[in-house]
């Protein structure tokens, strides 16, 4: 099958050509197991294998919030807003600055637990729904500010989507967050590294292979593309879609002949698509707003943790009051406290409580609120999207690869796997790290551990070392 003719061909594909022969946006077919996926691949098999599946977790159900069409800023703030001053919220959704990060998500734990002190007084019990990075926050502040404070999470350990996994590994691997992306105000890095935490410098300058294996140069016409239609979107009269935005300021509309590499000017808008528009959202460019997408910042001073993200975690819940293993189904409140009823039935009462549960939690109404969540608490839950990117560990017993490049991407089809990390360079382990990312990742969900390997390993086989 020809390359082009292959990427049409996908279920999963968000293709140019396609698009631009769309008048409206056409939503994403039904994904169906490709057969291709259980074909044995090239690349010999890992020792070791990890993966996640964030969007079938009950208790995250997606990965981190993004901005869908049509969803602004001010919905974070709404779902942020407190009702009655009983029912507080934090989490990544809420937060006004870098939402669907580490530091966004802990800068609101802060948030809520300053409103909390803002109106309880000092004896009074609060309880924090969710021990994640947002809910630990709160509640060492709380707890430091005199308060009594209970953490009710329904996991059997915090950290929620900060999730460091050591086990057999060679270092402690990350099936949450792995990067540290400093910026003017946010000094994670430090704070990681003064609990002794390795962080090893990231530049995300990749290395960019054809199916075939040829290493090519990153053409700018797929940022540029990108760039010039959310221009064109910043302009209009309402929002739309980034796919909309790139078919209607005709960016989308590069030229399909392919080069002697087999490469299109096409290609490399898909490929700003697969590798960036996707895996920092979690989204395809039909559900993300064309106004409010992630700013892709220049990521030179990213870092990638490898020493064991949660360990931000463990100084700040010492000594904390942890329910683990409760999974709250119900919050009530009056103008006399708030009341949770758990999954076994029991009751907890409280003056007041912070919700911390991750948006994807609130879209399925897996908690309910009595009375129900004020309309623009259930605006914003619904304006707001969840994407999904999931990874893939893989340790391999010598590498099979030889390259020296950290970042790995592919152009020219539409890899489920479009990004890998190479870990070699930064430990001197062959283990290798992969992303699946929007409609790609929720289809591979669906898969069984075989078959989601399977689908890894075919998308690595353009970085087969040739023989000699
Ligand atoms: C694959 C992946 C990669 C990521 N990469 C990065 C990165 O490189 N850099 C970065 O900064 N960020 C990254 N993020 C995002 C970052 O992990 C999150 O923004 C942040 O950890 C969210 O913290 P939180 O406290 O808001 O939510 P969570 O950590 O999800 O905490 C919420 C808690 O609520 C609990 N809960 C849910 N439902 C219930 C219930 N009914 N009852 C009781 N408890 C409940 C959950 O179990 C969880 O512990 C990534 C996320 C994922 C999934």
């Amino acid at each position: 099958m020809k390359r082009r003719t292959f990427l049409l061909g996908t279920a999963s594909g968000f293709s140019v050509l396609a698009l631009a022969a769309c008048v409206a946006p056409a939503p994403v077919p039904t994904p169906s197991v490709s057969p291709t996926t259980l074909t044995p691949s090239l690349v010999p098999q890992p020792l070791m294998v990890s993966r996640t599946n964030w969007s079938t977790d009950a208790f995250s159900r997606g990965s981190f919030s993004y901005a869908a069409v049509g969803a602004t800023p001010e919905h974070r703030t709404a779902l942020g807003e407190a009702i009655d001053a009983r029912v507080f919220f934090a989490g990544e959704a809420t937060a006004g600055e870098e939402p669907g990060t580490v530091q966004g998500a802990r800068a609101s734990g802060v948030l809520a637990a300053s409103q909390v002190q803002d109106v309880a007084a000092p004896d009074e019990r609060i309880m924090v729904v969710g021990a994640g990075i947002a809910g630990i926050t709160a509640a060492r502040q709380l707890v430091d500010a005199g308060f009594s404070v209970v953490v009710v999470e329904a996991r059997d350990r915090i950290g929620g989507r900060i999730d460091t996994v050591s086990g057999d590994w060679p270092f402690a691997i990350e099936h949450g967050p792995s990067f540290v992306h400093r910026s003017s105000d946010n000094f994670l890095d430090e704070e990681l590294t003064a609990l002794g935490v390795t962080l090893l410098p990231f530049v995300r300058t990749p290395e960019v292979r054809t199916r075939a294996g040829s290493v090519v140069e990153v053409s700018p016409l797929g940022a540029q593309a990108v760039a010039g239609a959310l221009d064109w979107a910043a302009d209009q009269q309402q929002d739309v879609s980034v796919e909309r935005a790139l078919v209607d300021s005709g960016e989308a509309g590069l030229s399909t002949t392919a080069n002697a590499e087999g490469l299109a000017d096409a290609d490399w808008l898909e490929y700003e698509i697969a590798t960036k528009l996707k895996v920092e959202t979690g989204a395809t460019p039909s559900q993300q707003s064309a106004w409010y997408t992630t700013d892709i910042a220049s990521a030179d001073d990213d870092q990638i943790v490898v020493g064991g993200y949660s360990t931000l975690l463990t100084s700040d819940a010492e000594g904390l009051e942890l329910l683990l293993s409760s999974v709250v189904n119900r919050i009530a409140h009056d103008d006399r406290g708030v009341s949770l009823r758990l999954g076994t039935g029991e009751s907890l009462s409280a003056d007041r409580v912070i919700v911390t549960v991750p948006l994807g939690v609130l879209k399925a109404a897996a908690i309910e609120f009595s009375p129900p969540l004020p309309f623009a608490h259930r605006g914003a839950i619904a304006a707001l999207g969840m994407g999904v990117v999931d990874k893939i560990w893989l340790r391999f017993d010598v590498p099979f690869w030889d390259t020296a490049a950290r970042l790995w991407t592919i152009v020219g089809e539409d890899a489920d796997f479009p990004v890998w990390i190479n870990m070699m360079p930064l430990t001197g382990e062959p283990i290798l790290m992969g992303l699946v990312a929007a409609e790609n990742a929720t289809r591979l969900s669906d898969l069984d551990d075989d078959a989601f390997l399977a689908a890894a390993l075919t998308a690595l086989e353009p970085f087969l070392a040739v023989p000699e």
